[in-house]
């Protein structure tokens, strides 16, 4: 089976992205800190969950996850926040 270079899928069901949709883009790579940026050290960093509307080029970069829809974003999420009290133990 191919797909069209600009396929795209829901990393929580597998969907495949059609032209109508309601679809997220979510970076759980990022980092806010409550100090200002030029203060900030690794102690002060906190992990971020980024929530956006979908974007192609963004969608297409290796660790930007894609939501179909808000249920599909909340489960993504709640994984996350799952990952991160399993790491703060
Ligand atoms: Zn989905």
């Amino acid at each position: 089976m191919s797909f069209l270079p600009d396929a795209f899928f829901c990393d929580a069901c597998g969907a495949q992205k059609r032209e109508v949709n309601h679809w997220w883009n979510i970076d759980m790579q990022g980092f806010i800190s409550g100090t200002p940026e030029d203060h900030a050290t690794a102690d002060t960093r906190l992990p971020a969950f980024m929530l956006v509307p979908f974007n192609a080029e963004l969608a297409r970069q290796d660790d930007i996850k894609s939501a179909c829809g808000q249920l599909c974003a909340h489960k993504i999420m709640d994984e996350y926040m799952s990952q991160l009290l399993i790491e703060c133990k």
